[in-house]
């Protein structure tokens, strides 16, 4: 796996630091020496390394104090946010030109993956954006490379625009181009030749395709295992070319992730889609929020504490944490909680966040939406008191009063009781995580 390295040793890191009450200027220093050597084992360009780790500092010493998070967590906080801040904060998205077809030029050293990854952008612009792309066959120093972008044309029925190896790329992205409108494609996607290394020939020759076609994306791939490497090579093709953002692949490879952490700080040119496997369907948008929650290990819990602070009642919300880990939580919890959640979002999407969430027997049996929320509420409040504190005493004839109160069925009922219980075990493997974390793993729950 990728970051696997970096992952681990920053976890480690981090580790120390999130249940500390009070985080000192020491401790401080001590977190950014261990990411330091964390981040420059993993291959991340030491000028880039050198500018993150003052970031953090600069940050993490001069923080304001936040209610509901711990220092130990606000400090973690900023490591997150400088991270995806390195790798370029928001999602960059692909051009769509107003004029179309959008044209994209595909760029690259041999063996980057620029033929494959022509094949499932097409895919996934295909899919994701109901776009109907043209293929364009510009390598034609290799008849092998035509008839690699051909197969994969077959492979996803998309069709791809050659004139052979005899005819010149730049007149055969114009031609390309023609024809593209002339079968209303709204994406271009011009696969080209590679070298082993810049050269300029090369670069004479894409560039003339560039004046030629007017890309709207001049994409770069490059081989994320290749390190360092990758981050020289962006920045000698951005130097000739300009280009509009980088297509990192063989994120499935072991890679230190060295590349993804360093070439948006050093090009300034983000990263837009990352492959991750050789399959067609194996391209995804890139999210550097999301990369640098995977490479803390900690899934969305960052946004998902933001979001509960946003929505969530505080000191509600220690009510119910005490509720949960004294299992007093009854039906009337249950009820306020769904009120309270309702406010976030769906139940299941929030919990998914958790890290280590998916560990969680029983989760995929706890899902609600509007209208069963609407039932729900109807079936506790046609319980009494003392069914709702204690649903195990509802037999089957109370079962029946209470479908026919609250026009429910008896089927309901019983859904929502199982659904109930569910939850609260499902709690009790929270709390035991959040008790684990107090000697030092995890983070507390603010939210329940
Ligand atoms: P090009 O010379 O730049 O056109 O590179 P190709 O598209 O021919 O790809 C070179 C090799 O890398 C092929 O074997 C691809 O299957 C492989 N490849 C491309 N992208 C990925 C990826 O994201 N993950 C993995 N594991 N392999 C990839
Ligand atoms: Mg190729």
């Amino acid at each position: 796996m990728a970051f696997e390295g970096l992952s681990s040793r920053l976890q480690e890191t981090i580790k120390k630091i999130t249940g500390k009450g009070k985080v000192s200027e020491q401790d401080v220093n001590q977190m950014a020496r261990e990411i330091r050597l964390a981040l420059l084992e993993a291959d991340v360009n030491f000028k880039v390394v050198r500018q993150f780790i003052n970031d953090i500092k600069e940050r993490a010493v001069g923080q304001e104090v936040m209610e509901s998070l711990t220092p130990g967590q606000q400090v973690i906080k900023i490591v997150k946010d400088e991270l995806t801040n390195l790798m370029g904060g928001s999602q960059s998205k692909i051009a769509v030109s107003d004029k179309p077809p959008t044209v994209i030029m595909m760029t690259g050293l041999q063996g980057a993956g620029k033929t494959t990854t022509t094949g499932k952008l097409a895919n996934l612009l295909r899919k994701q954006y109901n776009r109907k792309p043209l293929l364009v066959a510009c390598d034609v120093y290799r008849p092998a490379a035509i008839k690699q972008l051909q197969t994969l044309g077959k492979q996803l029925n998309i069709p791809v625009f050659e004139m052979g190896t005899e005819a010149n790329p730049v007149d055969i992205a114009k031609k390309a181009l023609e024809y593209a409108k002339e079968e209303h494609h709204d994406y271009v996607i011009i696969d080209t030749a590679g070298r082993l290394h810049v050269d300029g020939e090369l670069m004479q020759e894409l560039k003339d395709m560039k004046e030629a076609a007017k890309p709207d994306e001049i994409f770069l791939v490059v081989d994320a295992m290749t390190g360092q490497d990758a981050v020289n090579v962006a920045e000698q093709f951005d130097k000739e070319l300009d280009i509009t953002g980088l297509i990192l692949t063989k994120l499935d490879g072991d890679t230190r992730g060295g590349a993804a952490l360093s070439i948006k700080a050093v090009t300034g040119k983000p990263i837009k889609f990352v492959g991750m496997g050789e399959k067609l369907d194996q391209l995804e948008e890139f999210h550097p929020d999301r990369m640098a929650s995977r490479i803390l290990g900690m899934g969305d819990m960052l946004s998902l504490i933001e979001k509960a602070q946003a929505t969530i009642d505080e000191k509600k919300a220690k009510e119910m944490e005490e509720k949960m880990r004294t299992m007093s939580f009854t039906l009337d919890d249950f009820l306020e909680q769904m009120e309270q959640v309702k406010k976030m979002g769906p139940l299941d999407e929030l919990l998914s966040m958790l890290p280590g969430a998916n560990k969680i027997r029983g989760l995929k049996n706890v899902q609600f939406d509007e209208k069963q929320l609407k039932h729900i509420e109807a079936i506790i409040l046609s319980m009494t008191k003392e069914e709702r504190e204690n649903p195990q005493i509802l037999n089957a004839s109370r079962k029946r009063r209470i479908a026919k109160g609250s026009g429910t069925t008896v089927a309901q009922v019983n859904r929502l009781v199982k659904q109930f219980n569910e939850m609260k075990k499902m709690m009790k493997q929270m709390a035991n995580m959040q008790k684990k974390g107090k000697k030092g793993k995890g983070f507390t729950f603010p939210f329940m």
